[in-house]
């Protein structure tokens, strides 16, 4: 069950989401569909933190598996997910909503230090905050990132916002008998090692009582729809009630 009265989320949005129906880059069409779907929440009063991942531009792992150094591998991945947060901020501003960039990596010029307690500041005022560079050190993924600062800022709820409709038993893009998750619980989650969110980022989440939900992040809509108690996409939580 979601928590009533969600007043906080954390949303989590791939770097695959914003590539659009390309597998690299951003796509303009992408950054205006997420742009108006964030603006339109805080319409609803919901105070909205966000994290962009950065695989639609570079991911560490994989340059290292082509002989890539993995730290600096990663160190351009976290640049990635700050190129990502910009992207959405300058949409957003320009059409005349408030959004902070913070940035885990200290970069003035281009994105406020992500001081918890500014963050904070700026989520009571209503203002949207995008959370960027991971937790700003190699070896991490930018879904632990979501899930600290969804700690941190004390969300109520946490969205990881993919390409397909939720958790599956298997890969949905290779298999077309996988079957969707509709509850599960955060052990099953990490028992069953299933890909969709890695253990770190679950182990937060579980020790800080966050419920996740995955989804179609492709079809706007989606989180209006979850925060209305629509059941969309997956629902991970610490009830054990698997199905
Ligand atoms: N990354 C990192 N530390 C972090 C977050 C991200 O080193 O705290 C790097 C890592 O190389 C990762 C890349 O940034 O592969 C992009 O993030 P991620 O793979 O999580 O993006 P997504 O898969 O969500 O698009």
């Amino acid at each position: 069950m979601l928590p009533k009265n969600i007043k906080r989320i954390l949303i989590k949005y791939s770097g695959e989401v914003l590539a659009g129906v390309n597998s690299f880059g951003i796509d303009p069409k992408v950054v205006d569909t997420i742009s108006d779907e964030i603006i339109s929440l805080t319409k609803l009063n919901i105070e909205i933190g966000i994290v962009f991942g950065g695989g639609n531009i570079f991911r560490g792992l994989s340059a290292s598996e082509q002989g890539v150094d993995r730290v600096k591998g990663d160190y351009i991945g976290m640049l990635a997910t700050v190129i990502n947060a910009l992207a959405i901020q300058e949409a957003v501003v320009r059409k005349g909503s408030k959004c902070r960039v913070m940035s885990a990596i200290n970069m003035p010029d281009v994105a406020e230090s992500m001081i918890i307690r500014d963050a904070i500041n700026y989520l009571d005022n209503k203002e949207i905050v995008i959370f960027s560079a991971g937790v700003g050190r190699p070896f991490f993924s930018t879904d632990t990132g979501a899930a600290l600062r969804a700690a941190e800022i004390n969300a109520d709820l946490v969205i990881k916002g993919t390409k397909v409709e939720g958790v599956y038993d298997k890969d949905p893009a290779k298999y077309k008998d996988a079957v969707l998750y509709h509850d599960l619980s955060y052990d099953t989650a990490i028992e069953k090692k299933l890909r969709v969110m890695d253990i770190t980022a679950f182990s937060i989440c579980q020790d800080n009582k966050i419920p996740i939900i995955v989804c179609n992040m492709t079809k706007s809509g989606n989180i209006k729809k979850i925060l209305s108690g629509q059941k969309i996409g997956t629902l991970i939580s610490g009830e054990n009630n698997d199905k």
